[in-house]
Protein backbone atom coordinates (compact mmCIF):
# COMPACT_ATOMS: atom_id res chain seq x y z
CA UNK A 1 0.00 0.00 0.00
CA UNK A 2 1.55 3.32 -0.90
CA UNK A 3 0.52 6.15 0.91
CA UNK A 4 1.10 10.27 -0.11
CA UNK A 5 1.02 12.66 2.03
CA UNK A 6 -1.18 16.13 1.29
CA UNK A 7 -0.07 18.69 3.86
CA UNK A 8 -2.13 21.57 4.01
CA UNK A 9 -1.76 24.81 6.23
CA UNK A 10 -4.56 23.31 8.44
CA UNK A 11 -4.46 19.89 8.24
CA UNK A 12 -2.75 17.13 6.63
CA UNK A 13 -3.76 13.31 5.90
CA UNK A 14 -3.04 10.49 3.78
CA UNK A 15 -4.09 9.40 0.48
CA UNK A 16 -3.65 5.59 0.54
CA UNK A 17 -3.22 3.88 -3.27
CA UNK A 18 -2.85 -0.23 -4.03
CA UNK A 19 -3.93 -2.90 -5.90
CA UNK A 20 -6.66 -5.06 -3.45
CA UNK A 21 -6.18 -3.11 -0.63
CA UNK A 22 -10.31 -2.46 0.25
CA UNK A 23 -8.70 -5.28 2.40
CA UNK A 24 -6.87 -3.30 4.68
CA UNK A 25 -9.48 -0.41 4.40
CA UNK A 26 -10.27 -1.23 8.78
CA UNK A 27 -6.88 -0.80 9.14
CA UNK A 28 -6.53 2.62 8.27
CA UNK A 29 -10.10 3.56 9.35
CA UNK A 30 -9.26 2.76 12.89
CA UNK A 31 -6.23 4.65 12.85
CA UNK A 32 -8.15 8.01 11.89
CA UNK A 33 -11.42 7.41 13.51
CA UNK A 34 -12.46 6.89 17.10
CA UNK A 35 -16.02 7.52 16.80
CA UNK A 36 -19.05 5.04 16.78
CA UNK A 37 -21.50 6.46 13.87
CA UNK A 38 -20.76 5.98 10.71
CA UNK A 39 -22.80 6.85 7.02
CA UNK A 40 -21.96 5.21 3.93
CA UNK A 41 -23.14 7.61 0.97
CA UNK A 42 -22.90 5.68 -2.46
CA UNK A 43 -25.07 4.36 -5.25
CA UNK A 44 -26.62 1.15 -5.95
CA UNK A 45 -24.72 0.18 -9.16
CA UNK A 46 -21.56 0.41 -6.62
CA UNK A 47 -22.47 -1.07 -3.86
CA UNK A 48 -24.07 -4.04 -5.77
CA UNK A 49 -20.82 -4.46 -6.81
CA UNK A 50 -18.25 -3.62 -3.99
CA UNK A 51 -20.41 -2.89 -1.28
CA UNK A 52 -19.42 -6.17 0.30
CA UNK A 53 -15.75 -5.28 0.50
CA UNK A 54 -16.67 -2.11 2.32
CA UNK A 55 -18.87 -3.71 4.64
CA UNK A 56 -16.65 -6.29 6.00
CA UNK A 57 -14.19 -3.55 7.01
CA UNK A 58 -16.23 -1.96 8.99
CA UNK A 59 -16.18 -2.45 12.64
CA UNK A 60 -19.07 -4.39 14.40
CA UNK A 61 -19.86 -2.28 16.92
CA UNK A 62 -20.49 1.22 15.09
CA UNK A 63 -23.76 2.18 14.23
CA UNK A 64 -24.06 1.99 10.64
CA UNK A 65 -26.04 3.23 7.47
CA UNK A 66 -26.02 3.21 3.56
CA UNK A 67 -27.69 5.95 2.19
CA UNK A 68 -27.87 5.37 -1.81
CA UNK A 69 -27.96 8.28 -4.00
CA UNK A 70 -29.03 7.81 -7.87
CA UNK A 71 -26.46 7.16 -10.63
CA UNK A 72 -25.79 10.16 -12.39
CA UNK A 73 -24.95 14.28 -12.23
CA UNK A 74 -28.94 14.87 -10.77
CA UNK A 75 -27.37 13.00 -7.61
CA UNK A 76 -25.55 16.43 -7.25
CA UNK A 77 -28.73 18.38 -6.66
CA UNK A 78 -30.51 20.44 -3.86
CA UNK A 79 -32.88 17.97 -3.65
CA UNK A 80 -30.74 15.16 -2.90
CA UNK A 81 -28.91 17.19 -0.33
CA UNK A 82 -31.98 18.13 1.40
CA UNK A 83 -33.18 14.30 1.10
CA UNK A 84 -29.48 13.38 2.69
CA UNK A 85 -30.07 15.57 5.60
CA UNK A 86 -33.19 14.66 6.23
CA UNK A 87 -32.10 11.29 6.76
CA UNK A 88 -29.47 11.64 8.86
CA UNK A 89 -31.32 14.28 11.23
CA UNK A 90 -34.16 11.43 11.51
CA UNK A 91 -31.76 8.32 12.77
CA UNK A 92 -29.96 10.85 14.76
CA UNK A 93 -26.67 11.21 14.01
CA UNK A 94 -24.29 13.21 15.59
CA UNK A 95 -21.31 16.07 15.38
CA UNK A 96 -19.32 13.37 15.43
CA UNK A 97 -20.44 10.66 13.02
CA UNK A 98 -18.15 9.91 10.10
CA UNK A 99 -19.50 10.25 6.12
CA UNK A 100 -17.42 8.02 3.36
CA UNK A 101 -18.30 8.52 -0.10
CA UNK A 102 -17.94 5.24 -2.10
CA UNK A 103 -18.32 5.81 -5.44
CA UNK A 104 -17.09 7.88 -8.57
CA UNK A 105 -17.24 12.11 -8.40
CA UNK A 106 -20.51 12.10 -8.59
CA UNK A 107 -20.98 10.82 -5.16
CA UNK A 108 -17.44 12.07 -3.54
CA UNK A 109 -18.80 15.35 -4.64
CA UNK A 110 -21.72 15.16 -2.89
CA UNK A 111 -21.27 12.88 -0.14
CA UNK A 112 -17.87 15.56 0.93
CA UNK A 113 -20.63 18.55 0.20
CA UNK A 114 -23.04 16.69 3.09
CA UNK A 115 -20.04 16.06 5.63
CA UNK A 116 -19.04 19.56 5.29
CA UNK A 117 -22.23 21.24 6.00
CA UNK A 118 -23.94 18.92 8.09
CA UNK A 119 -23.99 20.30 11.59
CA UNK A 120 -21.75 22.81 10.41
CA UNK A 121 -19.00 19.56 9.50
CA UNK A 122 -18.77 16.06 9.92
CA UNK A 123 -15.32 13.88 9.78
CA UNK A 124 -14.97 12.78 6.03
CA UNK A 125 -13.39 9.55 4.10
CA UNK A 126 -13.25 9.23 0.26
CA UNK A 127 -13.25 5.70 -1.01
CA UNK A 128 -13.42 6.69 -4.49
CA UNK A 129 -14.57 3.65 -7.39
CA UNK A 130 -14.02 5.07 -10.55
CA UNK A 131 -10.52 6.39 -12.19
CA UNK A 132 -11.80 9.83 -12.58
CA UNK A 133 -12.14 10.18 -8.95
CA UNK A 134 -9.39 8.21 -8.24
CA UNK A 135 -6.91 10.26 -10.11
CA UNK A 136 -8.49 13.49 -9.82
CA UNK A 137 -11.55 14.54 -7.73
CA UNK A 138 -11.07 13.00 -4.31
CA UNK A 139 -7.71 14.62 -4.17
CA UNK A 140 -7.64 18.60 -3.37
CA UNK A 141 -10.43 19.14 -1.17
CA UNK A 142 -13.46 20.79 -3.65
CA UNK A 143 -16.79 18.94 -2.61
CA UNK A 144 -20.36 20.21 -3.88
CA UNK A 145 -23.06 20.64 -6.41
CA UNK A 146 -24.63 21.43 -9.21
CA UNK A 147 -27.10 24.72 -9.15
CA UNK A 148 -29.68 24.77 -12.33
CA UNK A 149 -27.70 27.73 -13.42
CA UNK A 150 -24.47 25.75 -13.66
CA UNK A 151 -22.42 22.97 -12.86
CA UNK A 152 -20.87 22.63 -9.59
CA UNK A 153 -21.30 26.45 -8.60
CA UNK A 154 -22.02 25.80 -5.07
CA UNK A 155 -19.68 24.02 -3.01
CA UNK A 156 -17.24 24.13 -0.23
CA UNK A 157 -13.79 22.97 0.70
CA UNK A 158 -13.66 20.16 2.76
CA UNK A 159 -10.46 17.78 3.36
CA UNK A 160 -11.04 14.38 4.02
CA UNK A 161 -9.71 12.50 6.82
CA UNK A 162 -7.71 10.19 4.08
CA UNK A 163 -8.51 9.27 0.84
CA UNK A 164 -8.26 5.27 -0.06
CA UNK A 165 -8.01 4.52 -3.78
CA UNK A 166 -8.28 0.46 -4.58
CA UNK A 167 -7.44 -0.15 -8.73
CA UNK A 168 -8.46 -3.45 -8.17
CA UNK A 169 -12.45 -2.04 -7.70
CA UNK A 170 -11.59 -0.62 -11.44
CA UNK A 171 -11.78 -4.03 -13.19
CA UNK A 172 -15.70 -3.82 -13.32
CA UNK A 173 -15.62 0.20 -14.76
CA UNK A 174 -16.61 0.40 -18.36
CA UNK A 175 -14.37 1.09 -20.66
CA UNK A 176 -15.53 4.76 -21.12
CA UNK A 177 -15.08 5.31 -17.69
CA UNK A 178 -11.82 4.45 -18.17
CA UNK A 179 -11.17 6.80 -21.04
CA UNK A 180 -12.12 9.46 -18.97
CA UNK A 181 -10.05 8.80 -16.22
CA UNK A 182 -7.31 8.33 -18.29
CA UNK A 183 -7.72 11.90 -19.85
CA UNK A 184 -6.80 13.33 -17.22
CA UNK A 185 -3.59 11.19 -16.31
CA UNK A 186 -2.37 12.17 -20.28
CA UNK A 187 -3.29 15.75 -18.75
CA UNK A 188 -0.87 15.70 -15.73
CA UNK A 189 1.87 13.85 -18.21
CA UNK A 190 1.41 16.74 -21.13
CA UNK A 191 1.53 20.18 -18.35
CA UNK A 192 3.68 18.71 -15.71
CA UNK A 193 5.33 15.80 -15.89
CA UNK A 194 7.19 14.20 -18.65
CA UNK A 195 8.19 11.12 -17.26
CA UNK A 196 4.56 10.24 -16.54
CA UNK A 197 4.24 10.85 -20.20
CA UNK A 198 6.84 8.85 -21.25
CA UNK A 199 5.30 5.89 -19.23
CA UNK A 200 2.28 6.69 -20.79
CA UNK A 201 3.81 6.25 -24.36
CA UNK A 202 4.53 2.78 -23.25
CA UNK A 203 1.84 1.59 -21.42
CA UNK A 204 -1.30 3.66 -22.33
CA UNK A 205 -2.73 0.32 -24.26
CA UNK A 206 -2.24 -1.60 -21.25
CA UNK A 207 -4.02 1.48 -19.22
CA UNK A 208 -6.60 1.17 -21.37
CA UNK A 209 -7.17 -2.72 -20.99
CA UNK A 210 -7.33 -2.30 -17.71
CA UNK A 211 -3.89 -3.58 -16.67
CA UNK A 212 -4.01 -3.46 -12.89
CA UNK A 213 -0.30 -2.75 -12.37
CA UNK A 214 -0.32 -0.10 -14.85
CA UNK A 215 -3.79 1.60 -13.09
CA UNK A 216 -1.90 1.82 -9.64
CA UNK A 217 1.06 3.20 -10.81
CA UNK A 218 -0.67 5.93 -12.86
CA UNK A 219 -3.05 6.39 -9.51
CA UNK A 220 0.04 6.77 -7.48
CA UNK A 221 1.91 8.98 -9.87
CA UNK A 222 -1.66 11.33 -10.65
CA UNK A 223 -2.46 11.47 -6.81
CA UNK A 224 1.33 12.67 -5.84
CA UNK A 225 0.96 15.01 -9.04
CA UNK A 226 -2.48 16.66 -8.27
CA UNK A 227 -1.18 16.50 -4.13
CA UNK A 228 1.85 18.51 -4.95
CA UNK A 229 -0.15 21.31 -6.98
CA UNK A 230 -2.98 21.00 -4.23
CA UNK A 231 -0.16 21.67 -1.42
CA UNK A 232 1.57 24.62 -3.46
CA UNK A 233 -2.01 26.24 -4.20
CA UNK A 234 -4.99 25.44 -1.72
CA UNK A 235 -7.27 27.53 -2.88
CA UNK A 236 -7.09 27.91 -6.76
CA UNK A 237 -5.26 31.47 -6.55
CA UNK A 238 -2.78 30.37 -9.48
CA UNK A 239 -1.05 27.79 -9.81
CA UNK A 240 -3.83 25.43 -9.23
CA UNK A 241 -5.05 26.25 -12.65
CA UNK A 242 -2.51 24.59 -14.26
CA UNK A 243 -5.37 21.77 -13.89
CA UNK A 244 -7.67 23.40 -16.41
CA UNK A 245 -5.05 22.22 -19.26
CA UNK A 246 -7.07 20.91 -21.87
CA UNK A 247 -10.50 22.34 -20.26
CA UNK A 248 -10.65 25.62 -21.26
CA UNK A 249 -11.66 24.27 -24.70
CA UNK A 250 -13.27 21.24 -23.36
CA UNK A 251 -15.64 22.73 -21.54
CA UNK A 252 -17.14 24.48 -24.85
CA UNK A 253 -17.15 21.26 -26.62
CA UNK A 254 -19.05 19.64 -23.56
CA UNK A 255 -21.61 22.19 -23.30
CA UNK A 256 -21.94 22.18 -27.52
CA UNK A 257 -22.79 18.97 -27.18
CA UNK A 258 -25.25 19.31 -24.29
CA UNK A 259 -23.16 17.21 -21.72
CA UNK A 260 -24.95 14.25 -23.08
CA UNK A 261 -23.14 12.53 -26.04
CA UNK A 262 -19.35 13.58 -24.75
CA UNK A 263 -18.10 12.57 -21.63
CA UNK A 264 -16.24 15.27 -19.69
CA UNK A 265 -13.03 13.22 -19.84
CA UNK A 266 -13.56 13.08 -23.70
CA UNK A 267 -13.88 16.37 -24.21
CA UNK A 268 -10.60 17.07 -22.10
CA UNK A 269 -9.10 15.27 -24.66
CA UNK A 270 -10.12 16.70 -27.40
CA UNK A 271 -9.40 20.27 -25.73
CA UNK A 272 -5.60 19.22 -25.03
CA UNK A 273 -5.53 18.76 -28.88
CA UNK A 274 -6.78 22.30 -29.78
CA UNK A 275 -3.64 23.13 -26.93
CA UNK A 276 -1.63 21.63 -28.42
CA UNK A 277 -2.30 23.17 -31.95
CA UNK A 278 -2.49 26.76 -30.74
CA UNK A 279 0.45 26.19 -28.68
CA UNK A 280 2.57 25.13 -31.88
CA UNK A 281 0.40 27.73 -34.18
CA UNK A 282 1.43 30.34 -32.18
CA UNK A 283 5.33 29.50 -31.66
CA UNK A 284 4.85 28.34 -28.01
CA UNK A 285 5.52 24.46 -28.51
CA UNK A 286 7.66 22.56 -31.38
CA UNK A 287 6.31 20.71 -33.85
CA UNK A 288 8.29 17.95 -32.72
CA UNK A 289 6.92 17.73 -28.94
CA UNK A 290 2.99 18.53 -30.68
CA UNK A 291 3.38 15.58 -32.71
CA UNK A 292 4.26 13.53 -29.68
CA UNK A 293 1.41 14.99 -27.45
CA UNK A 294 -0.97 14.74 -30.67
CA UNK A 295 0.00 10.51 -31.25
CA UNK A 296 -0.58 9.85 -27.45
CA UNK A 297 -3.62 11.62 -27.44
CA UNK A 298 -4.75 9.60 -30.54
CA UNK A 299 -4.56 6.47 -28.39
CA UNK A 300 -7.48 6.91 -27.29
CA UNK A 301 -10.70 5.94 -29.00
CA UNK A 302 -13.16 8.73 -28.57
CA UNK A 303 -16.61 8.25 -30.90
CA UNK A 304 -16.15 11.84 -32.18
CA UNK A 305 -17.09 13.38 -35.73
CA UNK A 306 -15.61 16.94 -35.74
CA UNK A 307 -17.60 17.64 -39.23
CA UNK A 308 -20.46 19.44 -38.20
CA UNK A 309 -18.40 21.66 -34.93
CA UNK A 310 -19.70 25.49 -35.12
CA UNK A 311 -16.22 26.57 -34.34
CA UNK A 312 -17.44 30.41 -34.10
CA UNK A 313 -20.15 29.38 -31.41
CA UNK A 314 -17.56 27.09 -29.36
CA UNK A 315 -14.91 30.29 -29.38
CA UNK A 316 -18.41 32.09 -27.96
CA UNK A 317 -18.76 29.46 -25.40
CA UNK A 318 -15.26 29.78 -24.26
CA UNK A 319 -15.76 32.98 -23.28
CA UNK A 320 -18.68 32.46 -21.46
CA UNK A 321 -16.34 29.38 -19.10
CA UNK A 322 -16.72 30.45 -15.53
CA UNK A 323 -12.83 30.75 -14.97
CA UNK A 324 -12.86 33.60 -17.35
CA UNK A 325 -11.63 37.10 -15.65
CA UNK A 326 -12.62 40.32 -17.37
CA UNK A 327 -13.53 38.48 -20.61
CA UNK A 328 -10.01 37.89 -21.22
CA UNK A 329 -9.32 34.00 -21.68
CA UNK A 330 -6.46 32.49 -19.76
CA UNK A 331 -5.32 29.61 -21.47
CA UNK A 332 -2.86 26.72 -20.33
CA UNK A 333 -0.43 25.55 -23.01
CA UNK A 334 2.71 24.04 -22.60
CA UNK A 335 5.56 24.85 -24.17
CA UNK A 336 7.22 21.17 -24.19
CA UNK A 337 6.30 18.31 -23.04
CA UNK A 338 5.69 18.10 -19.42
CA UNK A 339 6.46 21.83 -19.09
CA UNK A 340 2.70 24.17 -19.07
CA UNK A 341 2.60 28.19 -19.25
CA UNK A 342 -0.39 30.37 -18.73
CA UNK A 343 -1.25 32.53 -21.51
CA UNK A 344 -3.53 35.70 -21.84
CA UNK A 345 -5.62 35.25 -25.26
CA UNK A 346 -5.73 39.01 -26.98
CA UNK A 347 -7.15 37.89 -30.11
CA UNK A 348 -9.62 35.53 -30.41
CA UNK A 349 -9.26 34.51 -33.93
CA UNK A 350 -6.23 32.39 -32.71
CA UNK A 351 -9.24 29.66 -30.53
CA UNK A 352 -10.79 29.35 -33.96
CA UNK A 353 -7.75 28.39 -35.68
CA UNK A 354 -7.16 26.14 -32.79
CA UNK A 355 -10.49 24.32 -32.76
CA UNK A 356 -9.92 23.23 -36.46
CA UNK A 357 -7.52 20.41 -35.84
CA UNK A 358 -10.89 19.18 -34.45
CA UNK A 359 -12.48 19.04 -37.91
CA UNK A 360 -9.48 17.82 -40.16
P1 LIG B 1 -19.53 9.13 -11.86
O1 LIG B 1 -19.40 9.38 -10.42
O2 LIG B 1 -20.83 9.44 -12.49
O3 LIG B 1 -19.17 7.59 -12.15
C1 LIG B 1 -19.24 7.12 -13.47
C2 LIG B 1 -20.08 5.83 -13.54
O4 LIG B 1 -19.32 4.74 -13.01
C3 LIG B 1 -21.35 5.86 -12.72
O5 LIG B 1 -22.37 5.24 -13.43
C4 LIG B 1 -20.98 5.04 -11.48
O6 LIG B 1 -22.10 4.45 -10.85
C5 LIG B 1 -20.11 4.01 -12.08
N1 LIG B 1 -19.14 3.37 -11.17
C6 LIG B 1 -18.47 3.92 -10.14
N2 LIG B 1 -17.57 3.05 -9.66
C7 LIG B 1 -17.68 1.93 -10.39
C8 LIG B 1 -17.00 0.68 -10.38
N3 LIG B 1 -15.99 0.45 -9.55
N4 LIG B 1 -17.37 -0.26 -11.29
C9 LIG B 1 -18.37 0.00 -12.17
N5 LIG B 1 -19.03 1.17 -12.24
C10 LIG B 1 -18.69 2.11 -11.35
O7 LIG B 1 -18.43 9.91 -12.69
P2 LIG B 1 -16.90 10.29 -12.37
O8 LIG B 1 -16.29 10.46 -13.69
O9 LIG B 1 -16.30 9.38 -11.39
O10 LIG B 1 -17.02 11.72 -11.68
C11 LIG B 1 -17.56 12.83 -12.35
C12 LIG B 1 -17.92 13.90 -11.34
O11 LIG B 1 -16.73 14.32 -10.67
C13 LIG B 1 -18.54 15.13 -11.93
O12 LIG B 1 -19.68 15.49 -11.20
C14 LIG B 1 -17.46 16.20 -11.78
O13 LIG B 1 -18.00 17.50 -11.60
C15 LIG B 1 -16.76 15.73 -10.54
N6 LIG B 1 -15.37 16.21 -10.43
C16 LIG B 1 -15.00 16.82 -9.27
C17 LIG B 1 -13.70 17.27 -9.09
C18 LIG B 1 -13.31 17.88 -7.78
O14 LIG B 1 -12.21 18.40 -7.68
N7 LIG B 1 -14.14 17.80 -6.78
C19 LIG B 1 -12.77 17.10 -10.12
C20 LIG B 1 -13.15 16.47 -11.29
C21 LIG B 1 -14.47 16.03 -11.43
MG1 LIG C 1 -11.55 17.49 -15.41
Amino acid sequence: MEKIDVKLAHTSYPIFVGNGIWRRFGEALNQFYGGRQIVVITNERVWRLHGDKLESQLPKQAEKAVLFVPDSEQAKSFEELQRLYTELLSRRFERGALIIGFGGGVVGDLAGFVAATFLRGVPFVQYPTTLLAQVDSSIGGKVGINHPLGKNLIGAFKQPLFVFSDAQLLQTLPDEEIRCGLGEVIKYGLSLDKALFEYLEKKLPAALNKDVAVLSYLINESARIKADIVMQDEKESNLRMVLNFGHTFGHALEADFKFASLKHGEAVILGMKCALQFAVQNGILQREDFERGLRLLNQVPIAFDGKGLDLQRLVQRMTLDKKVKDGKIRLVLIKEIGRHLFYQVEDQRLLKQAFEILTE
